[in-house]
Order: structure tokens, then sequence, then C-alpha cells
């Protein structure tokens, strides 16, 4: 690793490693034989890309494999299920036709819960026709997620992304739209609406002109009730140059300003994992830039086993965000998809973390909430373990619900050390269903959409 050697007039160039490039990556040479070949085996069922950049310059190749930026982004064993894991690595090793390894490789795919928390059954909403518009999700009424089809990949790839669904190569799995004019027709239509979040893969590996197509129709007089542009993205960390670079991040950087010019709130949603992605000068810079012209940072990541499971990082994190000017936004629950029973943490321990990250750091980096779990009903926060009633109980609430209705209501379920998500939770106090069970069984009886996006 070297985060020093960039300095502020270097700007080098973009280049992937993919599955097929394994064996051209230097630095996986001093693994042993038996680590790379489970890369192998891990990559043709899951993504896997990652930049020369982190590579060379996040990564502490010393610390491998325990260095946190190497579990983010390098394949690992425990990623598939064993029996998922003998399947493909017995037809690799037997050189199995393309057909047979494909075949094998979408069952598994599908077997992995490829669209969590009713994203496709419930999240894409229809046009007047009754149509699904693929392309936009809407679950909460004030905000609509628009996935951009040419930002529907990423500068590298996390090994837990629960959208890896979106970067497998098959468009039965994929979300996305190129058309601008599905997201303005919607919105024309829904005046609750206040804010749109560009979302992907990661909507910062498009170019300056493609986003400016989607964006700036949205700056017209007819959009005034959206009030705040939001854009998730990792390429602070993971491609800092984005926002740096003379022609690409300049063009960016007068895009975002007309945006703020025209009233509009510039929200960019940074997804941080470890406060080590925070310490290159690249990163540093790219963030005062965004800062310099008005925009507003916050920090969001998932809590992660292998990768951010310990209160020091969190809150060594949540510090430098607020001294770079980034305000802790989430901490969110390991999503049920993908290779989650590798990286998920129990529900009691994510709060435990939380707790005591929260307690070593100042007010100003207390703006985190969470651990939140972005299921089907809603963001459901854990507030904490207390006994009630001689029971032992997870205190929770909805931040975000299906049913505005249900927002920050506590609700009960019975302790659970083994839980990692709100489904495997059972109603405390004897409880036959949530407050909500009823008002979501008849949400979820509309039929889903076919699942063949147009794009
Ligand atoms: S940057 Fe975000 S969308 Fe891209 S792989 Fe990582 S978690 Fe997934």
């Amino acid at each position: 690793m070297n985060a020093t050697l960039l300095d502020s007039n270097t700007f080098p160039a973009f280049e992937v490693y993919t599955a097929r490039d394994l064996e051209r990556i230097p630095q996986l040479e001093r693994l042993p034989r038996q680590a790379r070949f489970d890369m192998q085996v891990v990559s043709t069922v899951l993504p896997f890309r990652v930049n020369r950049y982190v590579v060379e310059h996040l990564i502490d190749w010393d610390a491998v494999p325990d260095d946190p930026i190497y579990q983010l982004t390098f394949p690992q064993r425990g990623m598939l299920a064993d029996e998922h894991y003998e399947t493909i690595a017995t037809l690799l090793e037997r050189g199995a036709e393309k057909a047979q390894l494909e075949e094998a490789v979408k069952r598994i795919r599908q077997a992995l819960n490829p669209h969590p928390a009713g994203q496709i059954e419930l999240n894409i909403p229809r046009d007047d026709s009754g149509e699904p518009i693929w392309g936009l999700q809407h679950k909460y009424p004030e905000t609509v997620l628009f996935f951009p089809a040419q930002g529907q990949t990423c500068h590298s790839y996390c090994t837990f992304c629960f959208r890896w669904a979106q970067f497998v190569g098959d468009k039965t799995l994929r979300i996305a739209t190129s058309q601008a004019r599905q997201l303005t027709e919607y919105l024309r239509r829904h005046p609750e609406v206040t804010d749109v979040l560009f979302t992907g893969g990661d909507p910062m590996v498009m170019k300056t002109s493609h986003l400016a197509a989607y964006l700036e129709p949205l700056l017209e007089p007819e959009f005034a009730h959206i009030r705040s542009i939001r854009i998730g993205t990792k390429a602070l960390t993971f491609w800092p140059f984005r926002f740096l670079d003379p022609d690409e991040g300049d063009a960016l950087m007068r895009l975002f300003e007309r945006v703020l010019a025209a009233g509009k709130h510039l929200a960019i949603m940074a997804h941080l994992n470890h406060w080590r992605e925070l310490e290159p000068e690249a990163t540093q810079r790219a963030i005062a830039r965004l800062r310099g012209i008005g925009a507003t940072l916050r920090g969001q990541a998932p809590l992660i086993r292998h990768i951010n499971d310990d209160p020091d990082v969190w809150a060594k994190l949540w510090q430098k965000e607020v001294e770079l000017g980034i305000i802790p936004y989430y901490m969110f629950v390991e999503r049920d998809t993908g290779a989650k029973q590798h990286f998920a943490v129990p529900l009691v321990r994510c709060w435990t973390i939380y707790r005591d990250a929260a307690s070593r750091v100042s007010g100003l980096a207390r703006t985190v909430r969470g651990p939140s779990m972005s299921a089907s009903p809603g963001k459901a926060e854990i507030l904490g373990v207390s006994t009630v009633a001689g029971e032992r109980v997870f205190v929770l609430r909805f931040l975000q619900a299906r049913d505005p209705q249900w927002t920050y209501r506590p609700f009960f379920a019975r302790y659970d050390e083994n839980a990692t998500w709100l489904d495997e939770l059972e109603p405390a106090f004897g409880e036959r269903e949530w407050f909500w069970s009823a008002a979501y069984r008849s949400m979820t009886e509309r039929p889903a959409p076919a699942v063949e996006p147009v794009n």
C-alpha cells in the first residue's frame, strides 16, 4: 500500500481487473494456490472487479488476508455455501462445458435472493397502463430511486454488495433504464416526491454528459417539488480522480454547481466502510472540492464481518468523517442476499458495536442512525435490548416505512442472540404478529411484474 505516492498533479490511468484477470494481478502471486483457486470459484458466481488504484494504494498487502480493504474487494472462500462452492469447483476442475457451468451458476444465483426486500415485487412503480417502469424504485412516498443504465457498474465491487445482481451480466436480474423521460414523466405525476436518489451501481462511473442528461431536466421549474438530489457513490475512495481530473472532474463540478444554483440540495451519499479509505490525499482533495462548491456529504455503510465489525473502526471512521466535513449518516445491517452468510453480524452485536462506537465519539459524530435493516416493510432501526415485563426484548422502530404511519412507532421483538435480520425475529409478549403485519400483507398481494427489464 502506498497512500502518499500520488501527488496532487498525478492522475493515474483507470485500469480494472475482473475475474478473467486474476492471474494478471501481481500482488496475488504471494497468496497460496488454493486461495487463488477459491477466488476463481467464487468470482464465477459473484461479481468481481477491482481497479489498480485500489490494489496499489488502498490494500496493505503485508496485512493480507486480514486487511479490511482486501476483504472488501477480493472474493473469499466463505462467500459461497459449501454445496455451491463444491458444485462450481468440480465443474471448473474438470473443464466442464460453458453451457453446463452457466446453468449451474444461474441456479446458484437464483438461490441467493438476488433482489431482497421486495425490490422487484413492491418497489418498481407502474405507469398509467399498469406497466412496470424499470429503472425506478419508489418505496417511500418522498423519495424515488433512479437507476441510470450507464451507472450500473462501480469502479470496484464490494464483496458484500447487496446490489450484486446488477453486475453479473444477467439482464433478467437487472434494474436500469437509459430513458430520462421515464424519470421525468413519473416525477411529473408524483408531486409528493421531494428527493431523487441516483443509484446503481455507482452513478459516478457515468460520463458527466450522461449524468447531465438525467439531472438537468430536474432543474426546470416544473420540477420545483424536487428539493434534494442525492447521489450514492463510492468513487470518493475507489476512484477519487473522478472528482479531480481536469476534464470530467471539472465538468462534473460545473454540473453540480448548476444543480445548486437551481436551489436544490445536493447530497453526496458517500459509501464508506472503513476509516482507512479516507486516508489517501486524493480522497481528501475530492471531498474538499465537493464541499467547496456547496455539496453536502453524508457517510453511510453496512456493518460487515471481516471488514468493520469493531467499534474502534466505526468510532475512528465517524471521527474522520467529521474532520473532513462528512456527516455520519447511517450504519446498516448487512442485507439478506448474496454472500450474507459470510458477512452477517448478529443484530445484538450490531447494536453493541453501534453503542460502543457512539460512546467513543463526540456529539458531532453521533448523527449516525442505526443499526438499520433496509427490510421490505421499511428501515427498521434497532434501538436496543431491554427487559420489559420480565421478557428480554429488542426495541425497534421504523426510520422509514412503506406506510408513513408506521414511522418512529416503537415495537418489540423477542430477544434472539442469533438473529441477523428482521424476518428472523418474532414479536414479543406472545403477540402473533407485528402491528404492521395485516397492512403489509395487503400491500404484497398485488401481482409482481414479470422479471424482464426492458434495458
Ligand atoms: S460501491 Fe456500492 S453498489 Fe458498488 S459494489 Fe460497492 S456496495 Fe455495491
